[in-house]
């Protein structure tokens, strides 16, 4: 199955060191390989509601099958599978692919035998994890595919730049004083520049899974970032929806 969210709520991500206003089309496809249904189903509701789409298997060979006819953008991989170690079908798909590939492990020893292995995993995640660590390392693999594109490397020109790598923001070149908070903020808004973010995405995926706050914190972080951009109209506010991220000429 695969599952998308309207291209208005959508969050592309892509990652560290993204710059400002970079369009980018589509969206990160993900092949999860998990026997867990519970797990596959959570980790699909959280993938997507972050506006990437998904492609579950089961299965070893369904995985292997999937990578060839999915061609996905990075791959969650469980290392208990029924039919195969997840480490075997990792080093099956690197024969022919070079897409990252992220190992979801439930125990500490299995990890080990990642790390011994060195089959070419990219990453890897520990049972349970969060979403947003979850979302951290996709982001993470994913970008380094996109360091090899020249396109997102001629975006010089861009005013605001913002880089995960080392937590800063840059406005023409000069460092924007940004908190913690306010920096997630900016870099998950200005992850799609124009696109519009409903409040209750902004908050769950800047702040938490569970929020309850209220709202007027949302508000006042987006008016903090708007005095220290120096203008209001790089974050935009659609009434009745949320705010979007617009690149503002200089
Ligand atoms: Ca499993």
């Amino acid at each position: 199955m695969v599952w998308t969210y309207p291209r208005f709520i959508q969050f592309r991500s892509r990652g560290l060191g993204h710059q400002l206003g970079t369009r980018h089309n589509g969206v990160v496809k993900v092949l999860l390989v998990e026997d867990d249904s519970a797990i596959a189903g959570s980790v699909t509701t959280s993938l997507s509601n972050a506006g990437m789409t998904v492609h579950h298997c089961a299965t070893g060979a369904d995985a292997i099958a999937a990578v060839k006819e999915f061609s996905p953008e990075v791959i969650l991989m469980d290392l208990g599978l029924p039919d195969m170690d997840g480490l075997d079908v990792s080093k099956s798909i690197r024969e022919f692919s070079t897409v990252p590939i992220i190992i979801v492990s439930a125990r500490g020893d299995e990890l080990d035998r990642v790390l011994g292995l060195e089959l070419g995993a990219d990453d890897y995640v520990v049972k349970p994890f969060s979403q947003r660590e979850l979302l951290a390392r996709i982001r993470a693999v994913t970008r380094r595919g996109h360091d090899q594109s020249p396109q997102e490397q001629s975006g010089s020109s861009l005013r605001v730049v913002v880089d995960e790598r080392t937590h800063s923001a840059t406005l023409d070149g000069e460092e924007v004083g940004l908190t913690a908070k306010e920096f997630d903020l900016l870099a998950f808004l200005s992850s799609e520049p124009g696109v519009v973010f409903r409040r209750n995405d902004i908050l769950e995926h800047v702040w938490d899974t569970n929020w309850y706050g209220t709202t007027k914190t949302l508000d006042a972080h987006i008016a903090s970032i708007r005095k220290k951009l120096g203008s209001p109209d790089w974050i935009q506010s659609v009434r009745g929806v949320g705010f979007k991220f617009v690149e503002v000429p200089q």
